[in-house]
């Protein structure tokens, strides 16, 4: 497993495999994708618990199992699974009540008060194994872990998607898109892209790609956006996303790029009576608003989405449908043992590099 022991420092470690308790799993990682929050904690934010095995965007197939895990989750030994990247609790009142993404049980560091997450806040230290993160060859799998069996042939490379597909998709739920209706997505990010996808999927239209990269906002068309806007090009870009909405503004627009800029151009660009969905992070930014003309004149609902609690079964079921050429967003393939090289390839977006995945079993077919 790749282990980041320090900022910036990365070593490749080796693990002992765990003893399974009677319900728990073991998922050999077939790839894990790169994100930008892993990106964070590597260099040093978010107080990362160190030694860690960083990794929440991962697929693979079930490896081993505890004596009861198999019938207990209905799962076969080599079934192709999408784990989680939240571990509930099950017990806390946000995880009775369903908000499992905001579980309070068992933070140890960032954003406190949210529970257990893959790759983000378990040491290799914590009982019974290191293997809490998907830059292994291997991941722990406890019984209090949400487990999909993935149904007929798998394509591994898009279905690496399914973690972010699922943070876009629960947005997608949480503002509420019926057919037919208009949608801007802001930010041409990977869960900006993937949000024009689950929005098209639950049948918004049109949908709307706007952001400063011609290259991004291309590729979000290629995946089903109707239009989209450069903001650096437009000399009004509001105005411009507006015009091609028929002069009114979006239903819905999804904030993802996470910058307090664009979290106010959201605002602008909802209709009277619309709906706007922050998604992105803003590290901490502030955002200044007029709330008597901004908000409550055009009484806007303004709703956020957390990480990617109930929506895996939506992102798998879009992978499935091939309907969206999800190949395109994956742009790169690096061995694990390159975790350096593909971190500046994903930092630096050299080859127009959008999803970098990770492959700790680099003979992989
Ligand atoms: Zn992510
Ligand atoms: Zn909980």
């Amino acid at each position: 497993a790749a282990v980041l022991t320090a900022p910036r420092r990365i070593e490749i470690q080796g693990f002992e495999k765990p003893r399974l308790g009677p319900r728990d799993l073991l998922m050999k990682v077939r790839y894990c994708g790169v994100c930008g929050s892993d990106i964070h904690l590597w260099e040093g934010h978010w107080n990362p618990p160190y030694p860690l095995i960083l990794g929440h965007e991962f697929i693979g197939e079930v490896a081993d199992a505890g004596g009861e895990a198999l019938a207990w989750r209905g799962l076969e030994m080599g079934d192709p699974v999408a784990v989680e990247m939240i571990i509930p609790c099950h017990r806390c009142d946000w995880c009775r009540r369903g908000y499992y993404n905001l579980c309070v049980t068992d933070d140890r560091s960032i954003f406190p008060g949210n529970g257990a997450q893959y790759g983000c806040n378990i040491p290799v230290t914590r009982p019974p194994t290191a293997l809490w993160g998907g830059y292994s060859q291997f991941l722990y799998v406890p019984e209090n872990a949400i487990v999909h069996r993935l149904r007929g042939n798998v394509d591994w490379k898009e279905t690496a998607l399914v973690e972010p597909l699922a943070v876009s998709a629960r947005a997608v739920k949480r503002g509420g898109v019926r057919s037919q209706e208009s949608v801007v997505v802001v930010g041409p990010g990977t869960i900006g892209l993937m949000a024009v996808v689950a929005a098209k999927a639950a049948g918004a239209d049109p949908v709307i790609l706007m952001g400063t990269r011609d290259s991004r906002l291309e590729l979000g068309e290629a995946l089903g956006a109707d239009g989209s806007v450069n903001v650096t090009e437009a000399r009004e870009p509001v105005e411009e996303v507006k015009r091609l909405l028929g002069g009114s503004g979006a239903d819905i627009v999804f904030e993802t790029a996470g910058t307090p800029s664009a979290q106010a151009q959201s605002l602008k660009m909802a209709r009277r009576g619309g709906r706007v969905v922050l998604v992105g992070l803003t590290g901490g930014r502030g955002l200044t608003i007029e709330p008597d003309s901004e908000l409550l004149s055009s009484e806007l609902d303004v709703r956020t989405s957390y990480l990617s609690a109930h929506a895996y079964q939506d992102a798998i079921k879009i992978i499935r449908s091939g309907r969206f050429d999800l190949d395109k967003v994956v742009t790169h393939i690096h061995p694990l043992r390159e975790v350096d090289e593909a971190f500046r390839r994903f930092v630096s977006r050299e080859g127009d590099a959008v999803k970098v995945l990770l492959d700790p079993w680099p003979s992989n077919p």
